[in-house]
C-alpha cells in the first residue's frame, strides 16, 4: 500500500515550540498549552500544519487559526485539518481573509454574520492595523448529511451459510443480491463509525467505499459481531500509526482483546458502563444495556437535532427502563432473528416480537429488520420471501434491511 504522507494527531507538549513560531506568523501569540489543537505530522514527526479549537465566550467553537507550511501546500493538509476539527465540533465558526474565501466554501463552510462570531474574536478583528488589507470575513460550518448503512443483515453464518440448502441460502447462490453478510453498521458524517466488526467486514467496507474509520463501538463479543476485528490492524499500523478508539462494555472489550491479544496496542480503549454517552462525530451514542450475552449494549445514536435511531442486532427482551428510553424513536434497528422456529435459546427478538414492540410500545417511525436466520425453515419456505411479504403490509413502517442499504439518520 501506499503509506500517508502525514497524519493527524493532539499537539504534544514537544510539539510547542514549532507550534509558537507558526501561529506568531499568524498573530497569535497567546498560545500557553498543546490543549485543543491538532498537528498534521509525518511518520518521522516533521509537521506539515496545525489547528487550533477554541471555545469562544458564547460557547461557539472557533479555528484559531489553521496553519499549514508553505513548503508542503496543494497536499490536501488545510482540507484535512479542517475535515478532523469537523468530526470533533460539527459546528465550526472561523474568520479568515477575504482571499481565501473559495476555499473555505469549498471545505463546507458558508459565509455568515458577524453575530455568529464570538464578541472577543470579533473586537480582536476590528483592532487589527491590518483590517483593511485582510478583509476579514466570517464563516460557519454547514450542517451536513448524516447517513446510517447496514453493512450486514444476517445473523452468523450469513446467507447463504456455506452448509445450509434451505430455499433461502439456494435463492442466494443464485442471485447474489440476496446474499447477506453478518451485521454491522457505519454511520457517516464527517467522519465515519463502525458498529460491530463481522468476519465479513473487508468485503463490506470495501463495498462502501470506506477507506478510513475513525470510532469503533461493539455491541457483543460474539463472533458474527467482532471476528472481523482482526481487519482492522494493517489500518491501525500502517495507515493511522495510532490507535483507534474502541467503545464498548468491560466485558466485551475484554473478550475481544483475549481473541486479539497481539492487537493489544491498536486501540484506545473506551469502556462504557450501561447508559453512558459518548460524543462521536457530532452524535450523541448511549449504550442501553440488553438481555442476551454478558456485557451486551445496544447503541442509541441521536443527532445534534435530536433525531434518534437505536440499534440493537442481538437482544432478548427489553427491559423496562430501556423501553421507556425508546419511546418515540425515529427509527428501531432491531433483531429479528427468527421467525416461524424460535430454535431453543430465547436470546433473541423474532420478527413479529420486533415488529410488535415497535409498533405497539415504542412508537417507532421506522422499524428496520436485521440480523435475519432464514435457516431453520419449514421444508421448503423461503423465510425471507414470507418476511418481505409479512412487512409489506405496514405500509412502509417496517423495512427488512438488506446489505448496503441506508437512510438518513
Ligand atoms: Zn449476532
Ligand atoms: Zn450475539
Ligand atoms: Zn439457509
Amino acid at each position: 500500500m501506499i503509506a500517508p504522507e502525514y497524519h493527524i494527531r493532539d499537539c504534544v507538549e514537544a510539539d510547542m515550540d514549532l507550534i509558537r513560531y507558526l501561529f506568531s506568523v499568524e498573530g497569535f501569540s497567546d498560545l500557553t498549552s498543546p490543549e485543543g489543537i491538532r498537528v498534521a505530522v509525518t511518520p518521522d514527526n516533521t509537521m506539515y500544519g496545525a489547528c487550533r479549537l477554541e471555545q469562544g465566550s458564547d460557547g461557539s467553537w472557533n479555528v484559531r487559526p489553521i496553519v499549514v507550511f508553505d513548503v508542503v501546500q496543494g497536499k490536501g493538509v488545510g482540507r484535512a485539518l479542517l475535515k478532523d476539527a469537523l468530526r470533533l465540533h460539527p459546528d465550526l465558526r472561523l474568520v479568515a481573509r477575504g482571499e481565501i474565501e473559495p476555499f473555505y466554501l469549498s471545505c463546507g463552510f458558508e459565509r455568515c454574520g458577524w453575530d455568529a462570531i464570538a464578541p472577543e474574536y470579533r473586537a480582536e478583528c476590528e483592532a487589527c492595523p491590518d483590517k483593511a488589507a485582510c478583509g476579514p470575513l466570517p464563516f460557519r460550518s454547514l450542517p451536513i448529511e448524516r447517513t446510517f448503512t447496514f453493512l450486514g443483515t444476517s445473523s452468523g453464518c450469513g446467507v447463504p451459510a456455506f452448509f445450509c440448502h434451505c430455499p433461502a441460502c439456494e435463492a442466494a447462490r443464485k442471485d447474489p443480491t440476496k446474499r447477506r453478510g453478518c451485521t454491522g453498521v457505519a454511520l457517516r458524517g464527517h467522519g465515519t463509525t463502525i458498529i460491530d466488526a463481522s468476519p465479513d467486514i473487508r468485503h463490506q467496507l470495501n463495498r462502501e467505499g470506506i477507506d478510513v474509520i475513525d470510532d469503533f463501538f461493539l455491541t457483543h463479543a460474539h463472533y458474527d459481531h467482532m471476528g472481523g476485528l482482526g481487519e482492522f490492524e494493517y489500518f491501525i499500523r500502517l495507515y493511522l500509526m495510532g490507535t483507534m478508539p474502541f467503545h464498548g462494555s468491560e466485558h466485551a472489550i475484554a473478550e475481544a482483546l483475549k481473541e486479539y491479544s497481539y492487537m493489544d496496542d491498536c486501540f484506545a480503549l473506551d469502556v462504557m458502563n450501561p447508559y453512558d454517552v459518548r460524543e462521536v462525530d457530532g452524535l450523541a451514542i448511549q449504550a442501553l444495556p440488553l438481555k442476551h450475552a454478558p456485557g451486551t449494549f445496544g447503541y442509541l445514536i441521536t443527532t445534534p437535532e435530536g433525531r434518534r435511531t437505536f440499534y440493537a442486532p442481538d437482544t432478548s427482551d427489553l427491559k423496562p427502563e430501556v423501553i421507556e428510553m425508546l419511546k418515540g424513536v425515529d427509527n428501531l434497528v432491531m433483531d429479528s432473528t427468527f421467525w416461524e422456529n424460535h430454535g431453543t435459546a430465547r436470546s433473541h427478538h423474532d420478527v413479529r416480537q420486533t415488529v410488535h414492540e415497535g409498533i405497539d410500545i415504542l412508537d417507532a417511525g421506522h422499524i428496520y429488520l436485521t440480523h435475519l436466520a432464514p435457516h431453520m425453515c419449514d421444508p421448503g419456505v423461503n423465510e425471507i420471501d414470507e418476511i418481505y411479504a409479512y412487512a409489506a403490509q405496514f405500509d412502509g413502517r417496517v423495512i427488512v434491511a438488506e446489505d448496503g442499504m441506508q437512510f438518513t439518520l
